[in-house]
């Protein structure tokens, strides 16, 4: 079930509490960018899940967790373990609190170590810190509030250029080289010398993608400015969903991460 289709794809693939039930799994969602998949927390049950939503492995770009409890880190060293069975090479980032590494260092000294390089990268700040960045897209980690160190994750489409408009194009007889350029903010000098400003010549660019994963009761007082952002980003991602869905606006209450978690994934559909 694809809640989010557009450059990004939001696949829930766990949402219940600590415990699973018999139609949820805990805690675990794939964001997909282009080729790419980035899993958000790694519950038990994550791998069987990413199969039947047909997500190859060999796709997860990152890991970011949350925080350490069971319910949202207890399917990584099984996913590590299947990643080497299929002969991985590329480096796994993953993204956790203090101690994940460790944790999973305990996990190798019984077991075969990966094949490929893992690497970690231990949140530590205290304050919102990007800490993955490539040409599509930033995340950012910020701290929660929770019995144990935990953390949020933004997601954030990188800006687009401009759109140039066809039709001044044509009117401009704007040749293709400067293009590029007026997609960039740049003003348009005709042949005989007249400045057209960048503002005529073009749309605003579509508004980039921002893709919280968080649990709002998580959410600390101390970075309000964030809190704000988030939160209005994740009650109109709401209000979409129940919309779409026609589940009632009050549902907000019962949210524990981002709304498209009150709809259970059904595998098939
Ligand atoms: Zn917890």
């Amino acid at each position: 079930m694809y809640l989010l289709k557009m450059i990004f794809s939001v696949i829930i693939l766990g949402s219940s509490a600590a415990l699973p039930t018999s139609q949820r799994y805990p805690t675990a969602q794939a964001l997909q960018v282009d080729e790419q998949v980035f899993l958000i927390d790694c519950a038990e049950g994550a791998q069987m899940q990413l199969r039947r939503y047909k997500i190859k492995l060999r796709q997860i770009r990152a890991v970011f967790i949350s925080h350490l409890h069971g319910d949202h880190v207890f399917g990584l060293p099984g996913l590590l373990s299947s990643l080497s069975l299929l002969d991985r090479t590329e480096p796994l980032d993953v993204f956790g609190p203090p101690y994940l590494e460790e944790w999973i260092a305990g996990y190798m000294k019984y077991f075969t170590p990966p094949v490929f390089p893992l690497q970690f990268h231990t949140l530590t700040a205290d304050e919102p810190e990007i800490i993955y960045e490539d040409k599509r897209m930033t995340v950012a980690c910020f701290p929660l509030k929770h019995r144990i160190p935990t953390w949020g994750y933004l997601f954030r489409e990188k800006g687009k250029p401009l759109n140039i408009r066809k039709d001044m194009i044509d009117f401009y007889h704007i040749p293709i080289r400067d293009i590029r350029a007026i997609k960039a903010g740049a003003d348009y000098r005709t042949e005989e010398g007249k400045l057209i400003s960048n503002k005529q010549l073009t749309h605003p660019p579509v508004p980039p993608v921002l893709m919280p994963f968080v649990q709002i009761r998580f959410i600390l007082t101390n970075c309000r400015r964030w809190s704000k952002a988030l939160i209005c980003c994740i009650t109109k991602q709401l209000m979409e969903t129940t919309e779409n869905h026609g589940r009632e606006k009050r549902s907000i209450q019962r949210l524990r991460m981002p709304p498209v978690l009150l709809l259970p994934p059904k595998p098939g559909n």
